[in-house]
């Protein structure tokens, strides 16, 4: 079998597209533009890449972009003022504080002081419980990319089985609980499961997050299953020339491709979807905000 690649770029775009549809329609009818504020703290070089990604599609989908970018050595309580500030300012509708934060800093505290109705990451502490009690929420970006693109891939996943290898609070974690209320049957496996590979042979959708250049080969793979591989890993390619690098996944995506049904490539899968789903969070805590019926399909 040779899997079918699932174009998360071209699924992002489609999102995006109807993210700003909805903000043409906010504005028409009820004067309203969504606005994000993303929060950065010191000069890491990809952060500052995705913020400006982040920025630039966020005024490209029609909303308010509001960047804060503060030195490294800002002041914990500094931050925690910036983020009051945002919470109670009636333009912007979701707060994002860019992870990592310098080591001074304590980072669950500064989420957990975001308005969890402005916390469009979904890493509050509130929005964590509501998730996994399958009440409404903001839903972590990456995990909801994973979600549409398996939807939308097998309709619905009730009775499917389902293993998602890691279990960090970002990814994993709220991923096994989307996929849970969505009545599939979850397991999660981390660095202490016990023969990870006949487990992920169970599996009918089969999540990668670990962080593990190309570790779940074709092998692990049940015939047929759908991959999601969330994980970037950048590893030497001397093959390109010297001192060059290039981009895999958790999954080593030839051999896997030969046994799944479906599977998102590194990149151009699960990457772009989820700056695509911050924008949807976005526009959801807009209309949650303002009573607004929240746009379909762009929510869990
Ligand atoms: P973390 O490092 O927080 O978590 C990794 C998880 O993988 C842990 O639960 C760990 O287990 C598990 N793990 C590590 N080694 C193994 C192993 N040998 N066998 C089984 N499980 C293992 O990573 P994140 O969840 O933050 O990210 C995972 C990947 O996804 C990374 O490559 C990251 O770059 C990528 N990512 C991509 C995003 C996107 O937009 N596409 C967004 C966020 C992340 P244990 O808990 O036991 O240590």
């Amino acid at each position: 079998m040779t899997a079918e690649k699932i174009d998360g770029k071209a699924f992002a775009e489609v999102v995006r597209q109807q993210v700003t549809e909805h903000v043409t329609k906010l504005k028409a009818d009820h004067g309203l533009t969504p606005g994000l504020a993303v929060v950065l703290v010191g000069e890491d070089p990809a952060s500052e890449v995705y913020v400006r990604n982040k920025g630039r599609q966020t005024v490209e989908a029609g909303m308010q972009s509001f960047e804060h970018k503060l030195p490294a050595d800002t002041p914990q309580s500094d931050l925690l003022a910036v983020v009051e500030r945002l919470n109670t300012d009636p333009s912007v509708h979701g707060i994002l504080v860019q992870l990592p934060l310098p080591d001074h800093i304590d980072e669950a505290l500064v989420i957990n002081a975001i308005a969890p109705e402005k916390d469009v990451d979904g890493f509050h502490i509130s929005n964590v419980g509501l998730l996994g009690t399958g009440q409404k929420s903001m839903v972590p970006c990456t995990p909801l990319g994973c979600l549409m693109l398996l939807r939308d891939r097998l309709g619905s996943l009730s009775g499917k089985s389902a293993v998602v290898v890691g279990r960090s609070n970002i990814v994993g974690k709220p991923m096994a609980n989307l996929l849970l209320r969505d009545s599939a049957t979850v397991t999660i496996a981390h660095s202490r499961t016990k023969d990870i590979e006949a487990l992920c042979r169970t599996a009918d959708i089969l999540v990668a997050a670990v962080g593990r250049p190309e570790m779940i080969k074709g092998d692990w793979v049940k015939p047929g299953a759908v991959v999601i591989d969330v994980g970037i890993n950048r590893i030497d390619a001397p093959e390109r020339g010297e001192g060059k690098t290039r981009l895999v996944g958790d999954v080593d995506y030839a051999s896997a491709a030969e046994v799944a049904g479906a599977i998102t490539p590194v990149p151009g899968g699960v990457g772009p979807m989820t700056i695509a789903c911050l924008l949807a969070n976005t526009v959801t805590a807009c209309c949650r905000a303002n009573g607004l019926p929240e746009p379909e399909g762009l929510t869990a």
